[in-house]
């Protein structure tokens, strides 16, 4: 691998090879005790436990009580490719990380509030350390990860890596997150845009599994779509496809970061929504999206006119979509999705009216069903798969 390279001597580099060596054992001699293990690879019995104890965590192993020449012992035996995988996932103002097994199956994660938005440098070291905390807590030594995906709320550029210039996170723009984390991890590392994680998520293990074509909107601060076509995310030359909350829809309209007018986001996007409702007495109005879902189900008037409004301009910028690409399921994300038929039934009356009647037939539209982890998982999945590239 190559990171061993980058750091000949270290002890990271020898905990690794010293790992290699018990799963290069047991690939060759099935299932074996500790005592076997220790005997084939030349390592003392506390390193085998310590090694075996770090790819019981990863999922690596398993372990079975057992009995050798009438003693008690443990049988261990290799279930999976070896190697952990780490998943962060930048929000604008939360950051979350996870621990994953070599297929990207979730072991642990760990989401604390952060203003990520603010700067990026400082994100990065933030995600460092919430990477380092949640090895720790499971235990799991930082040799072990093979690999690292971080989902970003904007795009990203295929050859560059850069972040585009319009994203709800402006500060990032032109920043690498990927080269950033990965110069302080010490592991390859690559970024991917939210929505697209979030689609191959629902795709692979949420509400699209078994969907051909399918596409995921991300509703959050800013807007944008991941567009699986036959099973494929579909990226686009420059692996920006999908900036959906730039469709034009009212010219007369706010002003958008992009400099057009009544862009999509302006109608849908979190700031304009929470600036849409009135502002009576002190602390009335809600702060967050998540206030806005939960005052419109206790029924408050102006809340649910704003959801239901924002659902219209959604179904609008959907039956574009739509037409262009006829999708068998359309899947909502992102905290307004939580407002559940609320927002829905808006989206699919306004889709009626836009849509060719052949795109609408088969199209079903839905809320996710991994909520606000589906990028985190799409996060997973992507480092088991590039993890996969590096150690073939
Ligand atoms: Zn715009």
């Amino acid at each position: 691998m190559t990171d061993v390279e980058a750091t000949p001597g270290s002890q990271a580099a020898l905990r690794r090879a010293n790992q290699q060596r018990v799963v290069e054992a047991l690939r060759s001699g099935g299932t074996l005790t500790q005592a076997e293990i220790a005997r084939s690879t030349g390592l003392s019995p506390a390193s085998v436990s310590n090694i075996v104890r770090n790819l019981r965590a990863t999922g690596t192993v398993s372990v079975r009580e057992t009995s050798s020449n009438g003693r008690r012992a443990r049988a261990i035996a290799l279930v999976r490719p070896p190697g952990a995988v780490v998943a962060v996932d930048f929000g604008t103002h939360r950051l979350a990380a996870a621990l994953g097994d070599s297929h990207g199956g979730l072991l642990a994660r760990e989401t604390i509030a952060y203003d990520v938005a603010a700067d990026p440098e400082r994100g990065v070291r933030r995600a460092v350390w919430l990477v380092e905390t949640v090895l720790a807590a499971a235990r799991v030594d930082h040799a072990t990860v093979a690999a690292v995906a971080a989902s970003v709320p904007g795009p990203v550029d295929l050859a560059t890596g850069e972040i585009g210039a319009i994203t709800c996170m402006p500060r990032w723009a032109g920043f690498r997150p990927a080269a950033a984390l990965a110069e302080r991890l010490g592991v390859p590392v690559v970024a991917e845009n939210d929505a697209n994680l979030s689609a191959m998520a629902e795709s692979d293990a949420g509400v699209g599994r078994g969907a051909e074509h399918l596409i995921y909107v991300q509703l959050g601060e800013g807007v944008g779509a991941g567009i699986v076509l036959g099973g494929r995310l579909f990226r686009g030359a420059g692996g920006t496809a999908g900036e959906i909350g730039h469709i034009g829809l009212d010219e007369r309209g706010q002003v958008c970061r992009c400099g057009n007018r009544g862009c999509l986001e302006t109608l849908v996007g979190s700031p304009y929504l929470l600036d849409m409702l009135p502002q009576q007495g002190a602390g009335a109005a809600p702060t967050t999206v998540a206030e806005l879902v939960r005052a419109a189900e206790e029924g408050d008037p102006g809340c649910r006119r704003v959801v239901a409004e924002a659902g219209t301009a959604l179904g609008r910028g959907l039956a574009i979509l739509a037409n262009a690409f006829n999708p068998e399921l359309v899947v909502v994300g992102g905290d307004l999705a939580a407002a559940g038929e609320a927002l829905l039934a808006p989206v699919r009356r306004t889709m009626e009216l836009g849509t060719l009647g052949s795109a609408l037939a088969d199209l079903r539209i839905v809320s996710g069903d991994l909520g606000d982890q589906a990028a985190l998982r799409g996060a997973l999945r992507l480092a088991a798969a590039s993890a996969e590239q590096i150690t073939r």
